[in-house]
């Protein structure tokens, strides 16, 4: 189980967007980054292909260490690091540090 999930808020921590808050648009678990909308843009070449035919520069989000972010809690909205905890059901949650309640 992974401790930001796309769909999550997360403040950027550090870098050229540190403070930043954005939402996760995809997560690349084998290299602990994600892209986070908004967030530490990059310029890119864009080959024209047959549904664009300009080619050209475009800007879009460039994928951040984990590291670099806090997840911001649903339950108190406070930038947090994660924990894991099992529900009764024995369902595994996540559960923020800051005011210790448990999400999925
Ligand atoms: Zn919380």
């Amino acid at each position: 189980m992974r401790k930001v999930r796309k769909g999550d808020l997360v403040k950027v921590i550090a870098g050229r967007d540190r403070g930043k808050v954005g939402e996760v648009l995809r997560v690349f678990p084998a290299e602990d980054r994600i892209m986070v909308k908004g967030v530490h843009m990059v310029k890119r070449h864009q080959r024209p292909t047959a549904r664009q035919r300009e080619g050209g520069i475009i800007e879009q989000e460039g994928k951040i260490h984990l590291s670099n972010v806090l997840l911001i809690c649903p339950e108190c909205d406070t930038p947090t690091r994660v924990g894991f905890a099992l529900s009764p059901e024995g369902e595994k949650l996540r559960k923020c540090k800051q005011c210790g309640r448990t999400f999925p």
